[in-house]
């Protein structure tokens, strides 16, 4: 209970991370602070590099 400070959902990292979505500032203010979010970011960063660029011209 109380108000222990709690990580970024991931799911709004994801968001930040791909564009899609901003972050509050309270959690902009966590994440410049928290090597654990900052490293769940790097990964998503990973993540969106390797995927293939939408295309939805191409068909099979
Ligand atoms: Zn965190």
């Amino acid at each position: 209970m109380g108000t222990e400070k709690q990580h970024v959902p991931a799911i709004e990292l994801w968001g930040y991370t791909s564009g899609t979505a901003n972050l509050t500032d309270d959690h902009f203010e966590h994440l410049l602070f928290c090597i654990e979010c900052q490293s769940l970011v790097d990964e998503f960063i990973d993540v969106l590099d390797r995927l293939p660029p939408i295309n939805p011209g191409q068909a099979a």
